[in-house]
């Protein structure tokens, strides 16, 4: 027996202990490490912080051998730097779930593996203080000076404009994320004296001062005690299975949710409750605090620290119940009993950057790994959870099918737009239908929501003798008009630029605004209802953190009338006194490129429909739209998801759509056309190469939107028949997405 030089390992006896880690790095494979005896031992599911290449990274050991691995030469093995954890993070489930969505979604299992745990553990540095900016006094500059600033500073000014916008401090990474800012200007400001950064301690439960509202359970209708039962008994004998519950906006849903999660407590279960980010108020989180009191609450505007220790209480068991946005799926709760995945259709539930999952399959895979039920909730299942509920996909349905109220669901008058008087350069935003019913309701000392899911003053600016639309240039897509900056957006890259005057292109005619955005509506909408106090929700007026519960607050309380927004007013929002919802322009969900826009398009009427007539008072809703005829706007407005299923799967299944196919989309992109041309013809011909019979190939091709940030993209798309069939694919796949510029996603 010889010492074999180099790592003071003994060779040829398994007297060591050898990890095989997860590395966060896109490459698809295991890195071996072994682990000096002085560190003592160590288990799966635990972080280590080992050598790589030059640097240290922190991964997880996600196998452990007394062996050395066969394939590396035992000299090149290098010895853990140290163990981070006393008990394992993540659980063999975990571990196991994660390996499952690396292979879904083409990615690394330490991608995934990074991506299940806080950032604050990911990279072992807790955070405890958050950085935030805000203006030395109310006004850095006057108006002449801000323009002297634009004219040679263009981004300081930008800087102070949105301080200023947002009245008061400010996070500055959302800052930064929200105006595509870097953060040098705001350190040349702050060296200038206009701004000021403070580090603020973590507020470590952003819902604590939250009202805690009352909440007793209901008794339960028959409907709800069926679906309650069905539960139960499923946790109980039936593990793994996964739900549809199929119920209207204000069936009762909440609280089928609460008694199952009951149920489950009182078994010494554990439970995660996913619901969208956007619905994650105060308002939510209060009902399942009023009922078990301590509920862990997980969402992206937590700050590291807050999240780490929401997740130890988790981890140790302190705290049964998760309540969270799409990442809160991996909580590490202890004896999982039960997942429920509310408002199931969510576009939020898919992760667009890596892993690429999606939450709902996630939550169905998860169940089957640790022997608990999952059940998708919503009043308009996607088509993929109808589809599998129906065609022995393995969903068993549940239905809730009228109002616990007893009220039945608003009446929904469609108001045809081409009939409307224009208003100058732009439809009506106010339909003489719509103004008098919010007429009514004001003077009654009701209140109205309206939606418009289009942000800033214009969408768009058009010359009027050519028709040019002005683009970003940067990026394949018109600019918007915001008004307050006096400047064209682009929504995607955040550049902004002046008012164009002249067309660029034919340089003949002034180009003029076209459409409506929210701040537009803003501005007509007061024009025509002076009277009205209004309070405006989106992108642009929440700047801070705070913001959005200051105004819900202002609308639940006496200080606002009408509530005017995007997205953000459309989900979860319950005030008893909203008796008219108005939807300004259906169609702008309708013209999206996208298979999925008419589902959208329905959705969005269905659950913004849904803010009004919550209480004895009644209420009803109004939208507007330039294609009464269409079938999403047609059964949304009478409320008739069944036909508008029936008819959409029709549709995707004449076009190979999901959900019957498995489809994929590859990206490429790259800073030169003919670069990006190029890899996508080359990974085409590869991949046609391959016998795959049950696959379609289609491009590559441009995508709708060419060019984002300076790069030129190109698609190709994958019609699989299933799963399955994609087999043939794989090792290309994966080859394909560890290059630089190629994305596989799923559709
Ligand atoms: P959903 O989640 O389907 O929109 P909720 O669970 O929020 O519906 O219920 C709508 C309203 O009805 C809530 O105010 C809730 O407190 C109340 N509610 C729910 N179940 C009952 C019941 N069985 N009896 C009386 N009220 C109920
Ligand atoms: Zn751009």
């Amino acid at each position: 027996m010889s010492a074999y030089p180099g790592n003071g390992l003994l060779f040829g006896e398994p007297a060591g202990t050898y990890l095989q880690v997860a590395l966060n790095t896109p490459v698809r494979r295991q890195f071996s490490y072994s682990l000096p005896t002085s560190m003592g031992s160590v288990e799966e599911g635990m972080r280590v912080k080992v050598p790589f290449g030059q640097r240290s990274m922190v991964g997880v050991v996600v196998h452990v051998d007394p062996h050395p691995p066969a394939n590396v030469p035992i000299e090149r093995i290098r010895d853990v730097y140290e163990v981070l954890d006393e008990l394992p993070l993540l659980t063999p489930a975990l571990l196991r779930l994660g390996r499952t969505i690396a292979d879904e979604s083409y990615c690394s299992w330490g991608n995934v593996l990074a991506a299940m745990l806080p950032a604050a553990l990911r990279k072992n540095r807790p955070r405890r203080t958050v950085l935030v900016v805000e203006l030395v006094v109310a006004k850095a500059l006057d108006q002449e000076a801000m323009d002297g600033l634009a004219k040679r500073y263009p981004k300081q000014e930008k800087a102070l404009a949105y301080l200023a916008q947002a009245g008061g401090p400010v996070d500055v990474r959302q800052f930064l994320n929200r105006t595509g800012l870097s953060k040098s200007p705001l350190e040349t400001l702050a060296k200038k004296g206009l701004v000021r950064f403070t580090r603020r301690q973590d507020v470590l439960d952003p819902f604590a001062d939250s009202e805690l509202i009352r909440d007793k359970p209901h008794e339960l209708t028959a409907q709800q005690k069926f679906c309650v039962d069905q539960l139960v008994h499923a946790q109980k004998y039936q593990p793994g299975l996964g739900f549809l519950l199929f119920g209207i906006t204000g069936s009762g849903k909440t609280e089928v949710y609460l008694r199952a999660l009951e149920e489950s407590v009182a078994q010494g279960r554990g439970a995660i409750v996913l619901v969208p980010e956007i619905s994650l108020t105060p308002q939510t989180v209060s009902r399942f605090r009023a009922r078990f009191g301590e509920v862990a609450v997980l969402h992206s505007g937590l700050t590291d620290a807050e999240r780490h220790d929401q997740w130890a209480a988790i981890y140790q068991g302190r705290i049964q119940i998760v309540v969270g946005a799409r990442s809160a799926l991996f909580a590490p709760v202890q004896r999982l009993g039960l997942i429920i995945v509310d408002e199931e259709h969510e576009t939020s539930f898919k992760q667009e950057s890596v892993p690429r999952y999606h939450a709902r399959e996630v939550a169905l895979e998860r169940a089957r790994l640790e022997g608990a039920i999952a059940v998708l909730g919503s009043a308009t299942p996607s088509l993929e959870s109808w589809y599998a509920a129906h065609q022995d996909g393995g969903l068993k349905l549940l239905e809730l099918p009228d109002r616990v109220a007893g009220g039945s669901l608003p009446p929904i008058q469609l108001v045809d737009l081409r009939q409307e008087k224009p208003e100058q350069g732009h439809w009506m935003v106010l339909s003489s239908p719509l103004k008098t019913a919010m007429e009514q309701a004001l003077l009654r000392g009701e209140k109205a929501i309206l939606f418009l899911n289009r942000r800033g003053y214009a969408p768009a600016w058009q010359c009027r003798s050519c028709g040019t639309v002005v683009q970003c240039g940067t990026c394949d897509v018109p600019v918007t008009f915001h008004k307050w900056r006096r400047r064209a957006v682009c929504h995607m890259c955040m550049g902004e630029f002046p008012e164009p005057g002249l067309c660029p292109e034919c340089k003949a005619s002034q180009v003029q605004l076209v459409g409506v955005g929210t701040e537009r509506a803003e501005e007509a909408v007061q024009r025509m209802l002076p009277q009205a106090r209004l309070g405006r929700m989106d992108r642009d007026t929440m700047i801070r953190r705070e913001s959005y519960e200051e105004v819900l607050e202002a609308f639940g309380g006496d200080k606002l009338d009408v509530l005017l927004g995007t997205q953000m007013v459309a989900k979860g929002l319950d005030f008893p006194t909203v008796t008219v919802v108005g939807v300004l322009n259906a169609d702008t969900a309708l013209h999206q490129p996208d298979f999925r826009a008419a589902e959208r398009c329905f959705n969005l009427i269905a659950q913004v429909s849904g803010r009004a007539g919550r209480s004895e008072r009644g209420g009803k809703v109004i939208v507007q739209t330039f294609l009464p005829e269409h079938p999403a706007v047609r059964h949304a407005a009478a409320h008739d998801y069944r036909s508008f299923a029936r008819e959409e799967l029709a549709e995707r299944k004449m076009f190979g759509y999901p959900p019957y196919s498995h489809a994929l989309r590859i990206t490429f992109e790259a800073p030169e056309l003919a670069k990006v041309e190029q890899m996508a013809q080359k990974a085409g011909t590869s991949l046609r190469a391959i016998p795959a019979p049950h696959c379609e190939f289609l491009g590559p091709a441009p995508p709708p939107v060419e060019k984002i940030r300076g790069r030129y993209r190109r698609q190709i798309l994958i019609k699989a028949k299933s799963k399955l069939a994609l087999e043939p694919l794989r090792t290309t796949l994966f080859e394909l997405c560890q290059k630089q510029g190629i994305v596989v996603d799923r559709l």
